[in-house]
């Protein structure tokens, strides 16, 4: 045998066993996407490089160093996906859909980024990504925060934090980036490694260290709430009072900042302390700068994503019961002459709304038997010459004490819904 080849490091296999938190979570978030009126896109995984580093930008870490990027075979340089927004934003435009119009759009999906593997951090990872266009007020921002609140009740999720912030304007960031720059560098000998890099070329995003032995720094750092503009201030205010009304409590965090320069105004987190380091389950905020820098007309935006291998293993820490999707039937066909009724007899409940497997491969009674077993049916229904002659059919509780008995099989349908209900 030759040897066996394996996944690449940091792209994770879902297997069968953990499907159902998945599909749980994928379920709830639609429900919660329709009941506020956003409407599902599918851009590609694969996009022209430039969209990212025109988009997120040749200095942010993503696009310096974490994209899966290759020449396909016509020498066109294209990218794996890192985030959803400049698909979607570029999808948009392609089609008209931010032609004078409000957009409230939605994509999951899977995205790319070379980091260094680790618990709640791969290189291939899951988001759900929600955008709306065209939509200037803190309105719309509180009700991408409130969406996500409802989605964390629907799924039964307590204990994550909401932390925001107001970024300003590029140009009241200009003021305080210069602000910034001058403390940090008469701080110089205290910086780690990865802020003296930063600090040419992302200063803002040093504030959003992970590394505690910065913490003092960062917490004498000016304060970027104080170099607002006026609108921005009231924007962010008016932020907090929609929280406010609708009794979700946040923190007003200096630590959140986005790198960015397209990136205006509000920015959120909901983190939580259940997952070790990578806390951060939903990151977003407003960026009114994106369109135009992609080459549409000016368009506010503001959007969201959230990590849903982190909200998977959230919602696994907190047990509780995932919908059912085995199999509650198993038919058993004893005698190969008997294929083709057995398989028709699975057909004929399966059109009755019942989860059938059906034997395949043949195999003696006892085998089959363990096969249904090993499916989670509660019931075999066992086509044997006896049953078959008589249009009968019998059946097993696979699971209770109940003696074998034989039915008619126009009757099994009926007959099993009314047990298994
Ligand atoms: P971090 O600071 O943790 O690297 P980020 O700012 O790069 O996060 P975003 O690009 O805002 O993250 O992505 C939104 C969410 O997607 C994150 O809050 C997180 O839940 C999830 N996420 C980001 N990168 C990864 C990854 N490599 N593996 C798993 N989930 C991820
Ligand atoms: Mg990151």
């Amino acid at each position: 045998m030759s040897k066996l080849i394996q996944a690449i490091r940091g792209m994770n296999d879902l297997l069968p066993e953990v499907i159902a938190r998945w599909q749980q979570v994928e379920s709830v978030a639609r429900d919660v996407l329709d009941g506020y009126g956003y409407r599902e896109i599918r851009p590609p995984l694969l996009e022209k490089t430039e969209l990212f580093s025109r988009s997120i930008g040749e200095l942010t870490d993503i696009v310096a160093k974490e994209m899966y990027t290759f020449e396909d075979r016509n020498g066109d340089s294209l990218t794996l996906r890192p985030e959803a927004t400049a698909g979607i934003v570029r999808a948009s435009l392609e089609h008209g859909l931010l032609h004078n119009q409000v957009q409230r759009l939605w994509h999951a999906g899977p995205m790319f980024r070379h980091e260094r593997p680790q618990k709640g951090r791969y290189r291939q990872f899951y988001q759900i990504d929600v955008e709306a266009f065209g939509l200037v007020g803190p309105d719309i921002d509180a009700e991408l925060v409130l969406l996500t609140a409802r989605l964390w009740r629907a799924l039964g999720i307590d204990g994550l934090t909401l932390e925001i912030n107001s970024l300003g304007t590029p140009q009241s960031r200009e003021r305080y980036r210069e602000d910034l720059v001058r403390f940090l560098e008469s701080r110089r000998d205290e910086l780690d490694e990865d802020s003296l890099r930063r600090l040419e070329r992302n200063p803002l995003r040093i504030l959003d260290s992970k590394n505690p032995a910065m913490r003092s720094v960062i917490a004498d750092a000016p304060d970027l709430l104080e170099y607002l503009d006026e609108a921005s201030r009231e924007h962010f205010e008016g932020l907090q009072r929609y929280l406010d009304d609708a009794g979700i409590a946040c923190v007003v965090s200096r630590r959140l900042v986005r790198g960015l320069d397209y990136y205006t105004r509000t920015v959120f987190e909901w983190t939580t302390d259940r997952l070790g380091a990578q806390g951060t389950v939903c990151g977003g905020g407003r960026y009114d700068g994106l369109v135009e820098q992609l080459g549409g007309r000016p368009t506010p935006a503001t959007g969201f994503a959230l990590g849903l291998e982190r909200l998977v293993d959230l919602l696994a820490q907190q047990g509780g019961a995932t919908a059912d999707t085995r199999p509650q039937v198993y038919v058993a066909i004893l005698g190969e002459t008997l294929a083709l009724r057995g398989m028709a007899l699975a057909e004929r409940l399966r059109d009755q709304g019942i989860r059938v497997q059906c034997n395949c491969g043949g195999g003696t009674l006892k085998a089959q038997l363990k096969r249904a077993d090993r499916s989670g049916a509660r019931f075999a229904l066992l086509l044997g010459e006896d049953e078959s002659l008589h249009q009968n059919v019998s059946v097993k509780d696979l699971r209770h004490d109940m003696a074998q008995q034989q039915i008619p099989q126009s009757e099994s349908g009926e007959f099993l819904k009314r047990h298994l209900s």
